[in-house]
C-alpha cells in the first residue's frame, strides 16, 4: 500500500519538529500537523520566554552588586509592558525560525488539528493524509486541581506569559518547577509573592540540601512561603481575589492577590481530542503507553515527550525523536537512555542536578554512600558583601568510586552541571574529578577540589 507519507508527525512542538526534521534529513518524506503556533510549550510559553524572564529579574541584585565595585547606579525602574513585549517579539522570531528550518528540510507543514481516523490516516480540518508510521508528539497542558474550590479564577504558565499588568501581589499554588521559577520571576521584578505548598517544602524529588537550600534562600529573598498547606479555596471579590488557606489543623489564613493567583500544579498529556479511538494505541493514566523504542500499542504508531508523561523535559522529548528517527529513517538502533538526565531550575539561586540524590544512592548502595559538599560565598558577592551562598555536592559509590550524583545551587548552575554530567554519564570516578586540574578562579573549580 502507498501513502502521501512515510511519516507523519503530529505536534510540533519540541520532540515533534526535532524527529520531523532529523527524519527528513535521512530522505523520508515528512509531514506534520500543528494547530498553534510552531515550537510548542517550551519556545511559546515555556522555557524560552520563562528564561527571557529569568533574566529580566536578575537585574536589582546585579544593580547591589555593582555599588561593591564602584557604580552608581542611577534610579531604575522596571517596566512590564515593555518587557513582555520583548519577550513575545522573541517567540515571533523564533517561530519564524522553526517555519524556515521545516521549510528547508521539505516537511510539509498542516496549519491545524491532527486527528486520526484511522490508524495509518490523519484528518487537518477538511484535508486528509496517509502515513507508513506516525509520530504522536502532542506535548502536554497544565493541570488546575478540580479539589481547590474556586480553581477557574488561577490562571496556569500559559496565561501568564500575556498579563498586561504587572501582578503587585500573587498567590501561586504549587512548589515544583513552575511554581517556584515564578515565585523567583516575580519577587524579582518587584511583586509581592506568596508561595503555597502542600508539604513542607519546595521540590520534591530533589535532593534534600537542594530543596532546603533553594527554600530558604527565596525566603531570604522575601518570598514568603506557606508550607503544609493542603487546604486552599479561592474567591473573587470586588478588589481581587481571596484565598483561604489551611493546615491540616490550623485555623484558615485570609490571603489576597491583587488579579492574580498561578496554578502551578503538574501539568498532564493533552490527548483527548486526538481520535485515538480509532487505533489500537493504549493510553495508561491518561498518557500515551510506549515501549522502549516508544512504540506504542500500534505496531507503526509512535510517542515521544511530554503525551506518554515520562520525563517532562524538552531535551527528552528532543532526543526520544531523534532517536526514534535514527533507528527508522537512519539505519541505525538506539533508544533514549533515561539514566542521569541533567536538569536545572531557574530559580534564584539556580539549581542544577544529575545522577542520583544522596536518599536515592543510600537506597542503592547503602553505607558505601560518600558525600562531599562545599558551602561557600562566591568570589562576585564579596566585593558588595551580599550573603549569597553556593551550594555543591558529589554524591559517590564507596565500592566503585564512582560519581553517581552531582548537585548545585548557585549561579551558573545550570552551566556547570551541563558539563559535569558528561563525566557522571560517563562513569567517572572521585579519583577522576580529583585528576582534573582546575579552573581558577571560579565557582566550579570546587566540584575538582572536595575533599
Ligand atoms: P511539578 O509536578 O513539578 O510540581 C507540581 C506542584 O504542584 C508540586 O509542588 C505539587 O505538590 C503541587 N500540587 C499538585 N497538585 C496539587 C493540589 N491539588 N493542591 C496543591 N498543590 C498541588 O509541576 P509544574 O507544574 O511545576 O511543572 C510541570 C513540569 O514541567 C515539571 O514536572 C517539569 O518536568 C516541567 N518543567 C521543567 C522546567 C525546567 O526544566 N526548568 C521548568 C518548568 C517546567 P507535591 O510536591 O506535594 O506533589
Amino acid at each position: 500500500m502507498s501513502y502521501d507519507f512515510d511519516l507523519f508527525v503530529i505536534g510540533a512542538g519540541s520532540g515533534g519538529i526535532a524527529t520531523a526534521r532529523r527524519a527528513a534529513e535521512y530522505g523520508a518524506k515528512v509531514g506534520i500537523a500543528e494547530f498553534d503556533r510552531l515550537g510548542g510549550t517550551c519556545v511559546n510559553r515555556g522555557c524560552v520566554p520563562k528564561k527571557l524572564m529569568v533574566y529580566a529579574s536578575h537585574f536589582p541584585k546585579d544593580f547591589q552588586a555593582a555599588s561593591g565595585y564602584g557604580w552608581t547606579v542611577g534610579e531604575s525602574k522596571f517596566n512590564w509592558k515593555t518587557m513582555i513585549t520583548a519577550v513575545n517579539n522573541e517567540v515571533d522570531r523564533l517561530n519564524s525560525i522553526y517555519q524556515r528550518m521545516l521549510d528547508k528540510s521539505e516537511v510539509t507543514v498542516y496549519e491545524g488539528y491532527g486527528k486520526f481516523i484511522d490508524s495509518h490516516t490523519i484528518a487537518i480540518g477538511d484535508e486528509k493524509v496517509t502515513a507508513e508510521k506516525i509520530l504522536i508528539a502532542v506535548g502536554g497542558k497544565p493541570v488546575k486541581p478540580d479539589d481547590i474550590p474556586g480553581i477557574e479564577h488561577a490562571i496556569t504558565s500559559r496565561e501568564i506569559f500575556h498579563l498586561q499588568e504587572q501582578p503587585k501581589q500573587i498567590v501561586i499554588i504549587g512548589g515544583g518547577y513552575i511554581g517556584v521559577e515564578f515565585a523567583c520571576i516575580l519577587n524579582g521584578l518587584g511583586s509581592e509573592v506568596t508561595l503555597v505548598i502542600r508539604s513542607d517544602k519546595v521540590l520534591r524529588g530533589f535532593e534534600e540540601d537542594i530543596r532546603m537550600e533553594i527554600q530558604e534562600a527565596m525566603q531570604g529573598n522575601g518570598i514568603r512561603i506557606l508550607t503544609n498547606k493542603p487546604n486552599i479555596a479561592i474567591e473573587k471579590t470586588n478588589t481581587g481575589l481571596q484565598l483561604k488557606i489551611a493546615g491540616r489543623e490550623e485555623e484558615e489564613e485570609i490571603l489576597v492577590a491583587d488579579a492574580v493567583s498561578l496554578a502551578a500544579t503538574g501539568r498532564s498529556p493533552r490527548i483527548e481530542n486526538l481520535g485515538l479511538e480509532n487505533t489500537n494505541v493504549e493510553v495508561v493514566n491518561g498518557a500515551v503507553a510506549i515501549d522502549k523504542y516508544n512504540q506504542t500499542t500500534e505496531e507503526h504508531i509512535y510517542a515521544v515527550g511530554d503525551c506518554t508523561a515520562k520525563v517532562e523535559l524538552t531535551p527528552v522529548a528532543i532526543k526520544e525523536g531523534r532517536a526514534f528517527a535514527d533507528t527508522h529513517f537512519g539505519g541505525q538502533s538506539k533508544q533514549m537512555a533515561y539514566d542521569n538526565i541533567p536538569t536545572a531550575v531557574f530559580t534564584t539561586p539556580e539549581a542544577a542536578t544529575v545522577g542520583l540524590t544522596e536518599a536515592e544512592a543510600r537506597e542503592k548502595y547503602g553505607n558505601a554512600v560518600k558525600i562531599y559538599r562545599s558551602k561557600f560565598r562566591p568570589m562576585y558577592y564579596t566585593l558588595p558583601d551580599m550573603q549569597v551562598k553556593t551550594l555543591m555536592k558529589l554524591v559517590v559509590d564507596g565500592n566503585t568510586n564512582k560519581v553517581v550524583g552531582a548537585h548545585m545551587v548557585g549561579d551558573s548552575a545550570a552551566e556547570i552541571i551541563q558539563g559535569i554530567a558528561i563525566a557522571v554519564k560517563m562513569g567517572a570516578t572521585k579519583a577522576d574529578f580529583d585528576a582534573t586540574v582546575a579552573v581558577h578562579p571560579s565557582s566550579a573549580e570546587e566540584f575538582v577540589t572536595m575533599r
